[in-house]
């Protein structure tokens, strides 16, 4: 039988080649099913069991169903995910002409696996800041949504020892090849004129740009049966998607349910709309205001009473490499969700929020499996540890296992991404 979510994922991960058009895309989704835009300089009434989002800065994304009775008395049961993916960030500004060969700079967007990129046709996506007919600034996302760019490697002939593992250096070799022209002379910035050209504006319009190179080709299901998925991006937009397919297909509930998508994960969480901001707190403590008696302490017996699944993709088994892995722990790919742990926290799971999802998991007859690095490496972290101290809310760390993470293409089990959203919607289902 066929994945049953995979397709809707594909097409979801190829909409999404930023964490703006993620936000952008999961947006018509809910939007879809009736959820209410709030804006955060605005005062907001909530009607309980209605379903909201708010959107921070065009690439973190919180979306709510309000609970029938006060968060005080019953809590916040929140799935979160990140939205940002390693890419090339494109220096936009500037252009590089050698006899011909124009070549876009950039420079690293997170920790993408850098030969991975080379070779391959790739596409440009962001947000451009353009100036309007009355002069005001005005954020616009583009995606070319076709290939401009390619990577060249060097032939083999020149170095003979390629096959032993090359370096690339983000300043010279990474640097896209974007167009061939009959001089060398200055002409200005690739990029601004693609980008202009795209969004019908002028060059001198564009005020300034977050735009970065990424894969061109469609995300695909494969196998035997279609039982996997090569996509960009599967960390994390798997998540993403999984969170909100699960979100919206709950049934409401006394306490309130919270989706949320945060950018800039892969960086740090440090920024004015990631898991290191204040961003999930100030909803949540504008919802328990909103919902509830207005006493100081609502928002402290609000979260006292709550609970997060922090959802982030996790390393699975690789035949080629099996050494690295501790085989007790390492999940396989359609072998279910991962729980993710770590005795340094690395990853925010404890022994209640796993027996938590666990339980979840056998309600909602899938499997689930254990993720430990081996005991002498250390593992990546998450947006668990960082979203659980903010607020200090119990959170479980779990994700479908994949393997070549942080690949321009990932490859993850198709029958993973129905497991997490069968989890998930019965941690929906389920008071904290
Ligand atoms: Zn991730």
């Amino acid at each position: 039988m066929p994945a049953k979510h995979a397709r809707a994922l594909c097409d979801y991960i190829d909409a999404s080649p930023s964490a703006f058009h993620a936000v952008d895309a999961s947006v018509a989704l809910l939007k879809a099913h009736g959820a209410q835009g709030l804006d955060e300089r605005d005062a907001w009434k909530l009607e309980p069991g209605s379903l909201y989002y708010v959107v921070r800065d065009d690439a973190s994304l919180i979306a709510f169903r309000a609970g029938t009775k006060a968060p005080a008395d019953s809590g916040f049961v929140m799935a979160g995910a990140h939205a940002d993916a390693p890419a090339l960030r494109v220096r936009w500004e500037k252009t590089v002409v050698a006899r011909g060969f124009e070549r876009a700079p950039v420079e690293a967007y997170g920790g993408p696996i850098h030969s991975t990129w080379l070779d391959r046709p790739l596409s440009m996506a962001g947000r451009v800041v353009v100036r309007d007919s009355s002069g005001r600034a005005q954020a616009r996302l583009l995606n070319l949504a076709e290939p401009v760019a390619v990577i060249p490697n060097l032939a083999i002939h020149f170095n003979r020892d390629m096959n032993k593992g090359v370096e690339y250096p983000m300043q010279s070799a990474l640097m896209p090849l974007v167009a061939s022209r009959a001089s060398d002379a200055p002409a200005g910035s690739w990029a601004l004129a693609r980008a202009a050209r795209e969004l019908g504006v002028k060059p001198e319009d564009i005020l300034a740009a977050e735009l970065s190179f990424v894969d061109a080709a469609p995300s695909c299901v494969w196998g035997n049966d279609g039982e996997f998925l090569s996509a960009p991006r599967i960390d994390n937009l798997e998540g993403c998607h999984a969170v909100l397919t699960a979100f919206l297909a709950a049934d409401p509930a006394d306490y309130t349910q919270v989706a949320v998508l945060f950018d800039n994960e892969e960086i740090g969480s440090t920024s004015q709309r990631g898991a290191d901001s204040v961003f999930l707190r100030d909803i949540l403590e504008r919802i328990s205001a909103r919902l509830g008696a207005g006493q100081p302490e609502d928002i402290q017996r609000a979260l006292a009473r709550s609970f997060m699944v922090s959802v982030d993709g996790a390393q699975g088994w690789h035949p080629s490499y099996a050494d690295r892995f501790d085989e007790d722990y390492a999940p396989v790919l359609n072998g279910g969700p991962a729980i993710k742990a770590n005795a340094n926290i690395r990853y925010a799971t404890d022994a209640l929020g796993e027996a938590a999802f666990r339980s979840a998991c056998q309600a909602a007859g899938v499997p689930c499996q254990r993720f430990r690095m081996r005991a002498d490496l250390m593992p990546g972290s998450t947006i668990g540890p960082i979203s659980s101290a903010q607020l200090g809310v119990r959170t479980v760390d779990v994700g479908v296992p994949m393997l070549a993470m942080h690949s321009v293409r990932e490859t993850a089990g198709a029958y993973d991404h129905d497991h997490m959203i069968a989890a998930l919607r019965e941690m929906y289902g389920r008071g904290a």
